[in-house]
């Protein structure tokens, strides 16, 4: 297969994570013969240092004539310390998502058995967890108009659904159900907002198409609340851009980390994958970031957008082994990890390629 991936690194530890989650896709193109041809593009705090815009237009234009994205994750200390610049990096992301017509967000949190002890949540109510989040990506009080009035000292961000956004994203999130547990908790504040109602109009609507999935709704606060209280209780959930933003990092805490997790962004055109977490100014340059989310990332966009799932799988199956193995990067390391088993981001990335070769090798042999 012949493929053009564009690798979008964006700031901070997301070009470290990025190089790890490369290294895996060129492996698969070798083990798999696959022929991947590789570019890269700025966006975020460098995209305006070197060109003034968070998303260049040369960037845009890449992203547009390719197969698919592998991004890391943008955000620099100078813009979070200052809410008064007006160019930010942020606005690249929001930008892409709205050019590139990517919609919905879809989030797998499946917690691997070798970081039970690691969450923060007990492991016999985490045991089993595997949730699938469906988080609308262009809607809602992120796009809403927003501004200022009475001399700055009121502030508006406008909530704002339309009919044909609830749809679209409730169909992917029904139709994925069908080939899990069949389940599907739409997450709204119906009781106060309006635009909630819209939203579980739409969805009892959408429903009616898919009599063999069960619909559930719940309000955000209490999702919340079971979320944590008890995971195995949801398979897929659908919910709006800002309430999906709180959940999903909520939900990373069953994942033990936020190292941990991928995620894919898709639409009618070219899918984006990055890990959930942003570009840790705390940890950057010091080598320890973990790439597994850029790597999990990685398996999504095989498995997504070229259909390939043996080798999805692989790579799935390669982190597991590493993990299983002992080895951990310090965000998901405890007392019982023994201290020469704590990676670096290169070591860990190299160790997981060693396990793409042991499981792909073991697989033909079995053939
Ligand atoms: P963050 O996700 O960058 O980091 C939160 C905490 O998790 C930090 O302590 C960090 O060290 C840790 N962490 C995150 N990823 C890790 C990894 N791979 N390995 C080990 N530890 C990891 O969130 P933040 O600190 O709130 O934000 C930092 C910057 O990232 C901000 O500028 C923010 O705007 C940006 N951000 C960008 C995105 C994105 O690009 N999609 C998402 C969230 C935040």
């Amino acid at each position: 297969m012949k493929k053009k991936i564009v690798i979008l690194p964006g700031d901070g530890i997301g070009k470290e994570v990025t190089t790890e989650g490369k290294k895996v896709l060129e492996k698969i193109a070798e083990l798999f013969d696959h022929q991947f041809v590789f570019d890269t593009a700025s966006i975020g705090h460098d995209a305006i240092e070197a060109t003034g815009q968070p998303l260049p237009e040369e960037t845009l234009t890449k992203l547009k004539n390719c197969d698919a994205i592998l991004f890391g994750a943008v955000g620099h200390p100078k813009y979070d310390n200052d809410p008064t610049l007006k160019v930010r990096p942020e606005q690249g992301l929001l930008k892409m998502r709205k050019e590139l017509g990517l919609y919905a967000n879809l989030r797998p949190i499946k917690l691997f058995d070798e970081l039970l002890e690691a969450s923060s949540i007990k492991p016999e109510i985490l045991k089993g967890s595997d949730i699938l989040f469906f988080r609308e990506l262009t809607g809602d009080v992120y796009f809403g108009d927003k501004g200022r009035k009475d001399e700055g000292k009121t502030a508006y961000d406008l909530m704002i659904y339309q009919k044909y956004e609830v749809e679209r994203i409730a169909h992917k999130a029904f139709q994925a159900a069908r080939t899990r547990k069949k389940k599907v908790t739409s997450v709204d504040k119906a009781n106060v907002l309006e635009s909630s109602r819209l939203w579980r109009e739409v969805v009892n609507e959408v429903s009616k198409q898919y009599p063999d999935v069960t619909l559930e709704h719940q309000f955000v606060d209490a999702a919340a609340m079971k979320l944590i209280q008890s995971p195995r209780s949801f398979d897929v959930v659908v919910t709006g851009n800002l309430f999906g933003d709180i959940l999903t990092d909520e939900a990373s805490q069953i994942a033990g980390s936020m190292g941990m997790l991928a995620s894919a962004s898709v639409g009618d055109q070219v899918g984006l994958y990055e890990p959930i977490h942003g570009s840790a100014h705390d940890i950057t340059g010091k080598g320890i970031a973990n790439p597994l989310a850029s790597i999990l990332s990685a398996a999504l966009l095989l498995d997504i957008s070229f259909g390939l799932k043996e080798e999805s799988e692989a790579v799935i199956r390669a982190v597991e082994q590493t993990l299983k193995a002992g080895y951990r990067t310090t965000d998901i390391a405890d007392s019982k990890t023994r201290k020469e088993n704590i990676l670096n981001t290169t070591q860990m990335g190299t160790n997981v390629i060693g396990q793409i070769e042991k499981v792909v090798n073991k697989q033909m042999v079995k053939q």
